[in-house]
């Protein structure tokens, strides 16, 4: 698991790309993030995602897909939990890319399989890194402007409360 002050500084940035009423909804926070990428990001329900699947993130070849299952009740959390993956470098790692590149066309549909990210209840050190981003984003969109603590106390509140 990465240590708290990386997952609040990966917040951090994603405020301060964000412009004007970017910053006011999560749908903004993720346009912000998109447009950072240079790809484009589709936010969407994905009726055939696998059973206790509440969200994916999907990296294809020229966009990224964010699909959360329809039963999820809590959809903010989980996409801003699927925006955590995508801001802290989760999937497309160099040996996934390499691979990628090293396949055959024919061979790409499996490679994307291979990059899908299922997020179900297993608490691997990347689902509670991706669940922490969530957490604090929202917190702080949230929150609104006349939040104005340091980061370095807003992690630590987080560890004493989150
Ligand atoms: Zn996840």
């Amino acid at each position: 698991m990465t240590d708290s002050s990386t997952v609040a500084r990966a917040v951090d940035r994603l405020f301060r790309i964000a412009e004007g009423d970017e910053l006011r909804s999560l749908s903004g926070l993720a346009e912000a993030l998109a447009r950072d990428r240079g790809r484009p990001l589709v936010i969407c329900e994905g009726p055939d995602l696998p059973a206790r699947v509440f969200g994916q993130w999907v990296r294809h070849a020229d966009h990224d897909e964010v699909k959360y299952a329809s039963w999820v009740h809590a959809r903010e959390r989980t996409i801003a939990h699927e925006l955590g993956h995508i801001v802290l470098n989760h999937v497309g790692r160099p040996a996934i890319e390499l691979a990628l590149e090293a396949l055959p066309p024919e061979s790409h549909g499996l490679a994307a399989l291979m990059l899908e990210r299922d997020c179900d209840n297993v608490r691997s050190p990347e689902e509670v890194d991706a669940e922490a981003f969530g957490n604090l984003l929202l917190r702080r969109l949230k929150g609104g402007r006349h939040v104005n603590r340091s980061p370095g106390i807003r992690s630590r509140l987080d560890e004493a409360f989150g």
